[in-house]
């Protein structure tokens, strides 16, 4: 929906909104916010509202650290779940400097640099649709998240056996309420592991649902007693939770991946693009994949990609051709997870493809046999590489990936880097369970 400035100001007097949350998100990709009291409206609507940019991860430098917050109209909502006496609206804003540019160290700002920069290469629009996966967990007495699923159910299982259906559906009607176009929802393949698919969108929109998305999952989980994560491997030996990128990028209005006179159906540009995706693979990794834990998942198999191939049939490589073509024709990524910034996700996947355009990178041959079963040797003839198997390789191929970089912009990649580089370093100190297990008695 396209609001204007006064259309705001009239739902909010209307509907007697009190308190508004002006909304971003951090380089970790968590949603923060500052919340104003209805009267401050107007003026946080010209984009005159200030915070403390300096005590948000990742943003620091002290030394200019005042920042405006500069809402983006069309993305009012009023949250459904909020009391009629204390009605509370959201508005998603883009960070800008003093200087009345934007903050270079705000994702979402930096995802429209590079829409930008798609849009002077003659493109109209990168047209994304996500999957994120999840887990419900019920809480212990305290109200803190255990591991236990909320439900023993399976993939597409039914109602008997599936206690986290009605958080679902409530999480669903929740969004709907909030202008989403849910396509549908269903268990997954673990124990209290979901899904529900919603429309795909531009860039920046569908990274903005993302975060809503993520918002109400938890915020209505919490009303059945249970935790929605978005951690990407939770439990051993079962499906980790994978954020699928439906992918396409159209000029003129039409899908440019689709070539009506192609054998496959699929346009030069695709090519390319799919080329582009799989050659800054390793670089993107770090991004999309930006947990210790992300990896556990990529290890383990259960339909997450570990290798870097394409197939128009088989799911487990990187890239997948679902079958439909004409203006859905489009490529799925199938190694991001939800524990990714969407904003900075999506720059690099957009970035990576569209460097194969530039390049007109050629696409090696599909591999249509099912990776997992190929031994290490026929891996190597049919020229498969390897996916980062850990944070810490990760964030080297990261480090040597520059148009990777770039779609991150300096400010954003140095701290991104940084802090991950910290994160890791933390980790590989600790003793683990699994370490005593395994060593205590034998050594
Ligand atoms: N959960 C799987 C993953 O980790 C994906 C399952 C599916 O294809 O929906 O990517
Ligand atoms: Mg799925
Ligand atoms: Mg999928």
């Amino acid at each position: 929906t396209e609001y204007s400035r006064e259309d705001i100001l009239k739902m909010a007097e209307e509907q007697n909104v009190r308190y508004i949350r002006l909304q971003f998100t951090d380089i970790l990709g968590h949603i923060k916010n500052v919340e104003i009291p209805s009267r401050q409206l107007d003026k946080a609507l010209d984009g005159e509202m200030m915070f403390d940019g300096s005590s948000i991860e990742g943003f620091v430098r002290l030394e200019e650290s005042d920042m405006y917050l500069k809402p983006d109209l069309n993305t009012w909502v009023i949250f459904p779940w909020s009391q009629d006496d204390t009605k509370i609206g959201r508005l998603i804003c883009d960070v800008y400097c003093i200087d009345g540019q934007p903050f270079e160290g705000d994702p979402r700002s930096n995802l429209k640099r590079v829409v930008n920069e798609m849009q002077e290469m003659g493109y109209d629009r990168f047209n994304l649709g996500a999957e994120p996966e999840f887990f419900l967990f019920k809480l212990d007495k305290g109200g803190q998240p255990t591991t236990e699923p909320s439900d023993e159910g399976g993939y597409f299982d039914l109602a008997a056996m599936d206690d986290g259906e009605e958080c679902r559906r409530e999480i669903s009607r929740t969004l709907e309420e909030m202008g989403f176009d849910i396509e549908m929802f269903h268990h997954e393949n673990a124990p209290g592991q979901q899904e529900i698919s919603f429309e795909y969108s531009d860039a920046v929109t569908t990274s903005d649902n993302i975060q809503t998305f993520k918002l109400v999952a938890k915020t209505v989980a919490r009303r059945y007693n249970l935790h929605a994560t978005f951690m990407p491997k939770p439990i051993d030996n079962q499906s980790g939770s994978g954020m699928h990128y439906n992918v396409s990028l159209f000029k003129d209005g039409k899908n440019a991946f689709y070539d009506e006179n192609d054998e496959f159906g699929l346009s030069k540009e695709m090519r390319h693009f799919m080329a582009g995706l799989l050659n800054h693979a390793r670089g993107y990794t770090a991004v999309c994949n930006p947990l210790v834990n992300s990896y556990k998942r990529i290890q383990s198999g259960f339909e997450a990609p570990r290798y870097i191939a394409w197939s128009g049939r088989n799911r487990s490589p990187l890239l997948r051709i679902p079958s439909t073509r004409g203006a859905a024709t489009r490529a799925e990524v199938r190694s991001l997870d939800p524990s990714a910034n969407p904003y900075l996700a999506t720059a690099v996947v957009l970035n990576a493809g569209l460097d194969g355009i530039k390049n007109e990178t050629e696409l090696d041959t599909p591999v249509d046999a099912n990776i997992y079963e190929m031994t290490k040797q026929q891996r190597e003839v049919e020229n498969v590489e390897d996916l980062p198997t850990t944070l810490y390789t990760a964030l080297k191929a990261l480090k040597e990936d520059t148009v990777i970089q770039e779609a991150l912009g300096n400010h954003i990649y140095k701290q991104f880097h940084d802090n991950k580089s910290l994160e890791w370093k933390i980790y590989s100190a600790q003793v683990t369970d699994w370490e005593l297990n395994e060593y205590l008695k034998h050594y």
